[in-house]
């Protein structure tokens, strides 16, 4: 999946996602992708969170929309991106063998991001900066 999150300088917030699909996948299958609130979910009022990884996973929890529920609840992008990647792994005891990554940005224009295995990074772009930023993950080494 590439996954994008902007928000202009009105405060406006937009997003998109594209899917790979997955290997050996099954025919007819849906993935996260398509799926408002499970691979992407944008409140305009709030933020938005896009995700990649299994989509079998994800749509489980609708992690795009619980991720802006939590930021709702007041939680920062990091904190809401954290807290959907441990609702996975907490119920799934396959977690290391799967990768799930998350990214959300809120109104503020902060972002967070992060998934299950180590590796995951996303780029940041603003007027200012251009960079890599390397997620954090649920396992660490
Ligand atoms: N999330 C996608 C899917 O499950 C896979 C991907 O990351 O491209 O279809």
């Amino acid at each position: 999946t590439i996954g994008m999150l902007a928000i202009d300088e009105n405060g406006d917030i937009s997003g998109a996602c594209t899917t790979s699909g997955m290997a050996y996948k099954i025919g007819g299958r849906v993935g996260d992708s398509p799926i408002i609130g499970a691979g992407l979910f944008v409140d305009n009022e709030i933020g938005a969170a896009t995700a990649t990884g299994v989509g079998e996973k994800v749509l489980k929890t609708l992690g795009s929309f619980l991720i802006v529920e939590l930021m709702r609840q007041g939680k920062s992008p990091q904190e809401a991106c954290e807290e959907a990647v441990n609702r996975i792994v907490t119920k799934d005891k396959d977690y290391k063998n799967f990768q799930i990554g998350y990214i959300a940005i809120n109104k503020k224009g902060e972002t967070g991001s992060y998934c299950v295995q180590p590796g995951f990074t996303y780029r940041k772009y603003s007027k200012n900066e251009h960079k890599n930023v390397p997620s954090g993950s649920f396992i660490t080494s």
